[in-house]
């Protein structure tokens, strides 16, 4: 009992371990959104707008309504006035979470007036990149500290906001910033590598369709960290932001449908039969599409692709928990560690599409929740799978001992439980060298029968089948080869002295002082192929007669030719 459940302890565990690191983390907000959080105001461009105009308007922002109401277009977007930095000299650096847009120019302003701009391009974002996909400006004093920034966004989609989560932060919390992710996304990545060779090389050899699933899943999850985190801007550095944007969708759409995959093979058979399995194809099939239209039109239809997507992410834990709640009707043994394995990533999923459909407000956790939540999972399905895998050893193990006992019922006679005439010959023919075969057939045994019935007549035939067996030496055959015949057969110096056994059989007791005899056929001869064997059990048959003939309780011998 404690060995199938601990399993669960263990993920359990490490469930518990990974939620309080993460805890910790969040509590030191020390990763991804450092530094100060900078509050900005927003206002639509209009013709003749300049940035001096626009630092010395701030009146004429709006700070109260939220960024997502405003819809697509090209914004100023003004923070309010900077912090007094400690060092006056340092350089400052902003960062915002990257969106999809045109282009973008920052401006900072310092405490003399003066005005200095950074502009970016789709291609120039993809290159400010840092980790955690976060747009980052680096600003140098001269002379006098920033005192405020602004924002000109130009061809904003607005599908999450316009400037999202501006902050300002020194060289080192950057710094810092950047290698607390790389330890992260690393650790994600090491795992789900890990687990892709690892699944694909038991796929191999299990041939489990969940397995391949998984390794899709993975497959599409790691290039998913490796745009989402930014570090593929950092590998291509030529490409735009905005497609960057577009391959995580597309990644996004193809880990969907692999993991709806997964869940759809992942349970035995039975268990998701009938509609819940055609929801999930078609989640699965819809998610498909989306990434092929993603694929061929993308840019265009951006922010209506991005609703549709942010719909199925609502619909996929719906099927997920509809085939769970089949599952546990169904008593699937799968069900617990696939809940527990499965509870972070579809928390995240519900929280990811409310918040990408405006019922949530952004967090740098949320934005970063699917390789957090799948850091999680790839711990627990490893457990899953090494649980999966005992669980079949378990089957392959019994399905042996089984196979072992049919074969053994297959060779026995039932009423004597001595090898029968098939498994006889089986292990009989061929052997190398002579063999000597001895055929018993029990004396008047119909007047056994007639006299104590056909259940004693079977007790008789245990009683005889006993004998011989007693007498036979280990590695001699012992058979019944039909009816009240038996046989011996091994090398002439294993088999028992004839008389010995004659005399045994006479001595044994039987109901109302019946006693019993029987006459053997002896040869001896070769048994290297099946003719040796038909001339083997011939001449011994013949002997067998011989020795009924000379008057029964005897021995009749004859030569293989
Ligand atoms: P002989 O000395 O010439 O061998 O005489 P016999 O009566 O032993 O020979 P026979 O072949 O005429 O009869 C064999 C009997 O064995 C007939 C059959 O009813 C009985 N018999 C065969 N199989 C079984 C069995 O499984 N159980 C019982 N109780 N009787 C059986
Ligand atoms: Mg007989
Ligand atoms: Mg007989």
């Amino acid at each position: 009992m404690f060995w199938s459940v601990r399993p669960l302890w263990i993920a359990l565990l490490l469930a518990i371990g990974f939620a309080c690191a993460g805890d910790a983390h969040a509590q030191a907000g020390t990763i991804g959104n450092i530094g100060h959080t900078i509050p900005v105001c927003v206002r639509r461009v209009q013709p003749g707008d300049t940035p001096q105009a626009m630092f010395a308007q701030a009146g004429r922002f709006d700070c109260t309504t939220p960024q997502l109401s405003l819809g697509a277009g090209d914004f100023w977007i003004l923070s309010a006035p900077l912090p007094r930095p400690a060092d006056a000299d340092a350089p400052i650096r902003v960062r915002q979470v990257s969106m999809w847009q045109r282009q973008m120019t920052l401006y900072a302003q310092a405490a003399d007036g003066r005005i200095v701009g950074q502009f970016a391009d789709e291609f120039g974002i993809g290159q400010r990149l840092r980790l955690g996909a976060v747009v980052e400006h680096r600003f140098v004093p001269a002379g006098a500290p920033f005192t405020r920034l602004l924002w000109r966004i130009d061809g904003a989609s607005n599908m999450r906001g316009i400037v999202l989560g501006p902050r300002l932060a020194t060289d080192a919390q950057s710094i810092r910033s950047d290698t607390l992710l790389a330890a992260l996304y690393s650790a994600f990545a090491g795992l789900a590598l890990g687990l892709l060779v690892y699944n694909f090389a038991l796929w191999r050899v299990l041939r489990h369709d969940f397995q391949l699933a998984y390794c899709g899943l993975l497959a599409c999850l790691l290039l998913y960290a490796l745009s989402s985190s930014g570090a593929m801007a950092w590998l291509l550095p030529d490409m735009s932001n905005n497609r960057r944007i577009l391959f995580s969708y597309v990644m996004l759409c193809g880990g969907m449908a692999a993991a709806l995959t997964f869940c759809a093979c992942f349970f035995e058979a039975r268990v998701l039969d009938g509609w819940p399995l055609r929801a999930m194809r078609i989640v699965i099939l819809a998610f498909c599409g989306l990434a092929v239209v993603l694929m061929a039109i993308g840019a265009p239809l951006m922010p209506i692709l991005d609703r549709i997507f942010s719909v199925m992410m609502l619909a996929s834990p719906v099927v997920v928990l509809l085939a769970m709640v089949r599952a546990g009707r169904r008593r699937s043994a799968y069900l617990s560690l696939f809940a527990l394995s499965w509870v972070a990533p579809l928390a995240m999923l519900v929280m990811r599409a409310l918040y990408n459909l405006g019922a949530l407000p952004w967090n740098f956790w949320i934005d970063n929740s699917t390789i957090v939540a799948m850091t999680a999972e790839t711990l627990l399905a490893s457990v899953a799978i090494a649980y999966r895998m005992r669980m079949l050893s378990h089957e392959r193990d019994e399905a042996i001992r089984q196979e072992a006992i049919s074969r053994e019922l297959a060779d026995t006679d039932p009423l004597t439980g001595l090898l029968n005439r098939r498994a006889f010959l089986a292990r009989a023919v061929p052997s190398d060298g002579p063999r000597t075969l001895m055929l018993f057939d029990i004396d008047h045994f119909k007047q056994v029968n007639d006299t104590i019935g056909h259940d004693g007549g079977d007790e008789v035939l245990r009683l005889f089948a006993r004998t011989l067996r007693y007498h036979a030496l280990p590695g001699v055959l012992v058979a019944r080869m039909g009816g009240e015949e038996f046989a011996l057969l091994g090398e002439e110096s294993m088999l028992p002295d004839v008389d010995v056994i004659l005399a045994s059989v006479r001595a044994v007791r039987l109901p109302f002082d019946l006693r019993i005899t029987s006459s053997i056929g002896i040869c001896h001869g070769p048994l290297g192929d099946e003719n040796d064997w038909k001339r083997l059990y011939r001449m011994a048959d013949k002997a067998l007669f011989q020795a009924k003939a000379a008057g029964r309780d005897r021995a009749g011998r004859a030569l293989a030719a």
